[in-house]
C-alpha cells in the first residue's frame, strides 16, 4: 500500500477517513461538487502563477510520464544546473510526494563545501501560514531526505494577505505570495513521521478503523463524513445553537452528548432555553416581545436587500485582496403597499469590474426606502466594503447603511421551531415558519454555490456553451430573488405571529 502526501496528511486528520478514501474511492460524499472542484481549479491557477516566480524552473511533465518516469526526470533535473524543479517527485517506503517548487539554495557557504542543498517550497493558496501546512511540509522533508536530498530550508508559499490587486502591474506595491520559513516546525515533527506512516499503513490494511467522533471531524476542515459519522438525532448536542463540531466535542468529552444531558448551569441563555423549551413541548415558541422588536420594520416604504458576492483566492479587481469578497449579484424588494412589491436585480456580465453599475443600480433600487431588511449582517458588510471602492458613491452608500435593518437577531431572540435544528440561518428558519416556501425547487440553493457559478460566468465564461451560460444566468436569479423573497414573507409571518 503507498501513500501520497495528500493521502498521509487526510491520515493526520482521521485513520477513518483515510480508510473511506482509499477503500471507496466512489462514495458519493467523495464526487467533487462545484465548491469543492472550483478550490482545485484555483488551486492550480495559484500553483501556475507560483512557478511564474522562479524563472528557468523546469516542471516534472505529469502527464507524459509514469511515476517511475517522473522520479527519473526529477533525478536528471536535480544533477543538471536548473534553479528550480516544479512537481520533483520522490518515493521512500511507500510514501510518494511532488514538491511544489524545489529551489536550488545558491547560499555560498554550501557551494563552497562543493555541496548542493534545497529549498522545499510548499505552495498554499491561503492568505498566511497555517498549522495545517506543517505535516505536508513534513512528511516532504522526511520523504527527500531519505532520498538523499539535502534540504536547506522549508517554506510555505502563500498569498501576501497585503496584496492588493491593480490592473495596472506597476501601481501593485507588493507581491501576490509571500513565503514564510517552518523549517523548524517542520524538522521537530520528523520524529514522529515514521510511526505515522506505519500507522496509516496498517490502518489501510486492516477493517475500517473505529475512531471516535471529536473535534478533528472538523480539523483542518470539515469531513466529508460528518453524516456517516455523527449522530444524526434531533436532540444530539451538536444541534444545540451556536455549538459546532469544536464545543459539541467539549461537551462530548463532559459526557453531555444529548441537549438533554445539559446541566441547568449551561441552559441559561435565553434562546437555548427556548430551544429547549420547543423541542421538549414540539412546538413553536413565540415571544411576547416579538411585536415590539418588530416594530422598528414599520415604516410606509420597506425594502429587502441581498448580494452574492464573488471570492477569488487571486483577486480580479482593483484595490481587492486574495480572498476578498465582493458583490457581483443583487436582489431587492420593496412594499408598494397593500401587500404588493416591487423586484429589482442586478447580475454582473463579463470580467470587468462591476460594482460601480452593481452601487448605480442598488441605490437607484433603493433610494425610496425608508428602511431596508437584511438578514444577517453581511450586506452591511458589503456596503461598508463599496464605500471603499466605489468612493465616488460613498455618501450615498453610507445613507443605504443608516437604513439597514436585520431581521436575524429578531427571530434568534423571540422564536423557535424544533425545525430550525440549532440555526438561524434563513434556509433553517424559512420553512418553519413560512411552511409553503422553501429552496428545494431552485438549482442553486447556497450562498457559496452561488458564488463558486458567478465567478464561473463572469471570468470563465469562454468555456461555458450559451445556452449553459443562460440557464446558469437565470438559476443565479431565482436564487437570489428567493432570498429577499423569503424575507418579505417571513416578516409576514412574524407579524402574524405576533398578533
Ligand atoms: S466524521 Fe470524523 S471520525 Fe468520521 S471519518 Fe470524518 S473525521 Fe473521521
Amino acid at each position: 500500500m503507498s501513500l501520497t502526501k495528500s493521502l498521509f496528511v487526510t491520515g493526520v486528520q482521521c485513520h477513518k477517513l483515510l480508510w473511506w478514501k482509499v477503500n471507496e474511492p466512489s462514495a458519493k460524499e467523495l464526487e467533487p461538487d462545484k465548491v469543492l472542484q472550483d478550490r482545485f481549479d484555483q488551486g492550480a491557477q495559484v500553483g501556475e502563477l507560483a512557478r511564474e516566480r522562479f524563472p528557468g524552473g523546469v516542471l516534472v511533465d505529469r502527464e507524459a510520464t509514469s511515476i517511475e518516469g517522473r522520479i527519473k526526470a526529477t533525478q536528471a533535473a536535480l544533477a543538471s544546473d536548473v534553479p528550480a524543479i516544479f512537481e520533483a517527485t520522490f518515493e521512500f517506503d511507500g510514501v510518494r510526494v511532488k514538491v511544489d517548487v524545489l529551489l536550488r539554495d545558491d547560499s555560498r557557504s554550501l557551494a563552497s563545501l562543493g555541496m548542493t542543498s534545497w529549498r522545499l517550497i510548499e505552495v498554499k493558496m491561503t492568505s498566511s501560514q497555517k498549522d495545517e501546512h506543517i505535516p505536508d511540509a513534513a512528511v516532504q522533508l522526511y520523504v527527500l531526505e531519505k532520498c538523499g536530498v539535502k534540504v536547506s530550508s522549508v517554506e510555505i508559499m502563500h498569498l501576501n494577505a497585503d496584496y492588493r490587486y491593480s490592473a495596472d502591474v506597476t501601481r501593485q506595491s507588493t507581491d501576490l505570495f509571500k513565503r514564510t520559513d517552518v523549517t523548524e516546525v517542520a524538522r521537530a515533527m520528523l520524529p514522529s513521521i515514521p510511526g505515522e506512516i506505519v500507522a496509516q499503513k496498517a490502518a489501510l490494511a486492516g477493517a475500517l478503523p473505529t475512531k471516535p467522533i471529536g473535534e478533528h471531524c472538523g480539523e483542518p476542515r470539515d469531513c466529508v463524513f460528518l453524516k456517516r459519522c455523527w449522530p444524526q438525532n434531533a436532540d444530539h448536542i451538536a444541534n444545540l445553537y451556536n455549538v459546532g463540531i469544536k464545543r459539541a466535542s467539549d461537551h462530548m468529552a463532559a459526557g453531555i452528548h444529548s441537549v438533554w444531558d445539559l446541566p441547568p448551569a449551561k441552559t441559561k441563555n435565553a434562546t437555548v432555553k427556548r430551544q429547549l423549551t420547543s423541542m421538549k413541548e414540539n412546538r413553536m415558541i413565540v415571544e411576547p416581545g416579538l411585536g415590539d422588536a418588530l416594530k422598528p420594520f414599520d415604516v410606509p416604504k420597506l425594502g429587502f436587500l441581498d448580494f452574492e458576492t464573488i471570492m477569488r483566492a487571486v483577486p480580479v479587481w482593483d484595490g481587492m485582496k486574495p480572498h476578498e469578497a465582493a458583490p457581483a449579484q443583487f436582489s431587492y424588494h420593496e412594499s408598494k403597499g397593500g401587500g404588493e412589491y416591487r423586484h429589482d436585480k442586478y447580475l454582473a456580465e463579463g470580467p470587468k469590474d462591476c460594482r460601480t453599475e452593481l452601487v448605480r443600480q442598488m441605490l437607484d433600487a433603493t433610494k425610496h426606502a425608508d428602511r431596508v431588511v437584511m438578514y444577517s449582517a453581511y450586506e452591511k458588510t458589503q456596503i461598508r466594503g463599496l464605500q471603499n471602492s466605489v468612493p465616488e458613491f460613498r455618501d450615498e452608500l453610507v445613507a443605504l447603511e443608516a437604513k439597514l435593518i436585520d431581521l436575524l437577531p429578531v427571530v434568534r431572540e423571540n422564536v423557535y421551531h424544533p425545525g430550525f435544528q440549532g440555526s438561524f440561518s434563513i434556509k433553517y428558519v424559512l420553512t418553519p415558519v413560512v411552511p409553503e416556501l422553501t429552496y428545494k425547487d431552485l438549482i442553486i440553493v447556497d450562498g457559496l454555490t452561488a458564488s463558486v457559478e458567478i465567478a464561473r460566468l463572469l471570468f470563465v465564461s469562454g468555456k461555458i456553451k450559451p445556452e449553459e451560460h443562460e440557464r446558469v444566468r437565470q438559476d443565479l436569479l431565482n436564487y437570489c430573488e428567493r432570498d429577499t423573497w423569503a424575507m418579505v414573507r417571513l416578516l409576514e409571518e412574524l407579524r402574524a405571529l405576533s398578533a
